[in-house]
């Protein structure tokens, strides 16, 4: 198989650069208007089939091999994040209020650099990839919508595969495991509704503060109390919004928050305790609430199928030595690459790009960075899964992966 480390490093240069411009030109979730043109652009002249407006601004392109064979969907998502970028890099973001603070700049350079790798080795693999670069993985409604738009249609992928470069960890270690690695995720928000008053007339009010307040306090018992200590699963309220003046009663009390889970009867159930809690506590004081768990905001469980990840694993090894590739304990974090793979088999890798300096600020924080050389190491395995899949497809064959102690 080609070497794709040594081909990502002549390309890494260019990598760099497409990554510090799309950094200077952060977008927005369903907003990539700019990055897209960039990525439709050069698939364009890579060759490559080009569909633009997949699911509002996401981007697919097809690039065929040297005959007919299975489909291989890689998956690159492009989108930034409301924050106020303060690493005080050359290359920061130019438009104040919105960052590139989870390295998606980096995921679609490292894309546009796999597909240029592809292109020019085509006559080496069998069948198609099929690149999706998705809008919108932060708000979580990207992955669904491409899905809507038919990207899993015409060809249909046989395999999928994503990576995410993960600054918590070292540079180089490469995360691929069978089975979960991050957390279903939702977004509830409830309204509590009391009676508002004076605030020196307590009798004459349902104070909607103080039942929220033992609401909140009930909901955070049902994690420690209503779930097996076997299972995994996270309650947060991040949000409390009541009351505008200091002698007023509060009538009503706004919650949101987020749940974590990783098995459907463990989000079902902690789901079903929240309105029992909500409705004893409400109950209890005469005041009503409203409950919603936002459906089009849930994010499936990521797993790693069996056979897909064995693949990843060969490619990997290809690219890495065996002593850097890890399993970790499942993260609570979600990633909505899980909705592509509950419906096509395949295998999410991250993998560490930790600064030379140290971490600077984890994800999502003002000081995110990445560490630029894991670019290449990225490019390099995301083409080395491709082709490693398309070639091993009709062997049917594939490798077992060592167990490691999970850090
Ligand atoms: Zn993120
Ligand atoms: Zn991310």
């Amino acid at each position: 198989m080609t070497d794709f480390l040594a081909l990502a490093q002549t390309i890494a240069p260019k990598l760099v650069a497409w990554r510090r411009d799309f950094h200077q030109h952060p977008e927005l979730s369903f907003q990539e208007f700019r990055t897209a043109e960039i990525v439709a652009r050069h698939l364009d002249a890579l060759g490559a089939e080009v569909t633009t407006g997949v699911g509002k601004t996401g981007v697919v392109g097809v690039i065929e091999g040297n005959g007919p064979g299975p489909v291989v969907l890689l998956r690159f998502d492009m989108d930034a994040l409301p924050v106020n970028e303060a690493t005080g890099l050359p290359f920061a973001s130019q438009h104040p209020g919105i960052m590139h603070a989870c390295g998606h700049d980096g995921h679609t350079a490292i894309g546009m650099g796999v597909a240029e790798m592809l292109s020019q080795t085509r006559d080496a693999w069998p069948g198609a990839v099929k690149f999706l670069f998705q809008p919108a993985e932060e708000e979580a409604g990207g992955a669904r919508a491409t899905i809507r738009d038919g990207v899993l249609e015409n060809p249909r992928p046989d395999a999928a595969f994503a990576l995410h470069l993960w600054n918590q960890f070292p540079l180089g270690m490469l995360v691929v495991q069978p089975g979960p690695l991050m957390a279903a995720s939702d977004h509830f928000v409830i309204v509590i509704t009391g009676r508002g008053g004076h605030g020196a007339v307590p009798e004459e009010t349902i104070d909607a503060v103080l039942v929220g307040i033992e609401a909140a306090n009930a909901l955070h018992h049902i994690v420690s109390r209503n779930i097996s200590p076997h299972d995994t699963a996270v309650l947060s309220i991040g949000s409390f919004r009541a009351g505008k003046a200091f002698n007023v009663i509060a009538e009503e009390v706004i919650m949101e928050g987020t749940l974590r889970t990783f098995d459907l009867s463990v989000r079902e159930r902690l789901i079903g305790r929240m309105e029992e809690v909500l409705a004893g506590v409400t109950a209890m004081h005469g005041a009503s609430y409203r409950f919603e768990v936002i459906e089009n905001e849930y994010a499936p469980p990521v797993i790693n199928d069996e056979r897909m990840t064995a693949i990843a694993y060969k490619a990997a090894r290809r690219v890495v030595a065996e002593e850097q590739i890890t399993q970790i304990t499942p993260i609570m974090v979600a990633e909505d690459m899980s909705e592509i793979l509950n419906r096509v088999p395949g295998c999410y890798i991250m993998l560490g790009a930790e600064p030379e300096d140290g971490a600077r600020g984890p994800h999502h924080n003002p000081r995110f960075d990445i560490n630029e050389d894991a670019l290449p190491i990225a490019a390099a395995v995301m083409a080395s899964v491709a082709v490693e899949f398309l070639n091993s497809s009709t062997a049917g064959e594939s490798a077992a992966i060592p167990m490691k102690e999970t850090s």
